[in-house]
């Protein structure tokens, strides 16, 4: 199952793009910005202009431009994933990007002042909590960092070393050491992302380890009630206990237990990835760890492309945690960040690069 051997519906992650509006200081000094890149919303295109006469097209998915708000984003690119999660499917929402381009403000952004600039992971919580009102629905959260290879708990600082399980029937990853918290209102969700946010800032601070150098995973577990079809059921039943299918009768309606997560990841600077060297904040074994993880990221990604057999989930932490978001029924968004400044040329076209082996 967790290598999509069924060779079913093709699992290709959708890929969105979104370019960050200029801040002052480019609006300021960066004139020539309209020659850069040029984006074609309705076309779902995009356009890199390498110098006056040559330039590269580039199609995708979705392309939401600097004026794009939180919510179109949102109902555009993360939403569908979170319907098939409340169906009962697992669903992942990636942001890859270079640093100061928008992954976190697009995903994790709270919203305090203004609820439209609210992020995914906010929008996200919201949208399964309203689904799960049944008495028996619960829905748990975890919030990781995954640094050096090492998965941190950033509900518990404390905890440092959490273990990813594989349960080899069903191919399901989990982590039965990471700190789960329970949401049961708009408050205990805005609480939880700010204590994983805090933790994150403050932890990085203390051992002096830059932010771009981490993976940021928010992972929502969602245990829901269906008193559904019976195709539903017999489903539901076989997920519960493995390989017992049990019979239920046409037109019979018992209420099910179904579990699925959803996973979010603000991935690390995606500078880190691309850059030949190694200067900037990082150290050199920071650096091959983010490289050999979203190595393997852009493996997983091109093995779901091609309908292939085999996704290499295992090779990394990052893609491990990933692995049962790279099966058949499951769905997956990308969206990759950019900034307008010319100044990153080279940064933006190898991250354009990197979504485009997902088509
Ligand atoms: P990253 O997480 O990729 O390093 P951030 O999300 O921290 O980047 O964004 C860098 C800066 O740009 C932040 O000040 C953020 O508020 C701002 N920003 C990013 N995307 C947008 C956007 N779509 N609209 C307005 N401001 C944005
Ligand atoms: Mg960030």
């Amino acid at each position: 199952r967790s290598s999509r051997e069924d060779n079913s519906v093709a699992g290709r992650v959708r890929v969105a793009v979104r370019l960050r509006p200029r801040s002052a200081e480019e609006l300021l000094n960066d004139a020539d910005f309209a020659d850069y890149v040029e984006l074609m919303p309705e076309l779902k295109k995009l356009k890199l202009r390498k110098n006056s006469w040559d330039s590269e097209t580039y199609q995708f998915d979705e392309i939401f431009s600097e004026t794009t708000c939180q919510k179109r984003v949102y109902e555009v690119i993360a939403k569908p994933v979170v319907e098939s999660v409340l169906d009962g499917c697992n669903g992942a929402i990636l942001a890859y990007g270079q640093t100061g381009t928008g992954k976190t403000f697009t995903l994790g952004k709270l919203g305090k002042e203004d609820v439209s600039d609210r992020g995914i992971m906010v929008r996200a919580l919201e949208d399964i909590l309203a689904d799960t009102s049944c008495g028996q629905d619960t829905v748990t959260v975890s919030y990781l960092q995954v640094y050096m290879e090492s998965v941190w708990d950033l509900l518990a600082p404390e905890k440092d070393n959490i273990t990813i399980t594989e349960d080899p029937k069903t191919g399901d990853i989990s982590l039965p050491g990471a700190t789960s918290v329970e949401i049961r209102d708009q408050k205990s969700i805005i609480q939880v992302l700010r204590t994983g946010k805090s933790n994150f800032f403050s932890g990085n601070k203390k051992l002096g380890i830059d932010n771009s150098g981490s993976h940021v995973l928010l992972l929502v577990n969602v245990k829901k009630t269906f008193r559904g079809k019976p195709d539903r059921l017999e489903l539901a039943v076989l997920n519960e206990n493995g390989s017992n299918l049990v019979h239920i009768p046409k037109g019979q309606t018992l209420p099910t237990i179904r579990s699925s997560k959803l996973l979010i990841a603000d991935l690390a600077g995606s500078e880190i990835y691309e850059r030949a060297g190694f200067e900037g904040p990082l150290t050199v074994d920071e650096a091959k760890f983010i490289k050999h993880s979203l190595t393997c990221l852009g493996k997983c990604i091109t093995a779901l492309a091609e309908d292939s057999t085999h996704v290499p989930f295992k090779e990394s932490k990052l893609t491990k945690l990933l692995g049962d978001s790279f099966t058949a029924t499951a769905k997956t968004s990308l969206i990759i960040t950019i900034g307008p400044s010319p100044q990153y040329r080279g940064e933006t076209t190898s991250t354009i690069l990197f979504g485009q082996k997902a088509m």
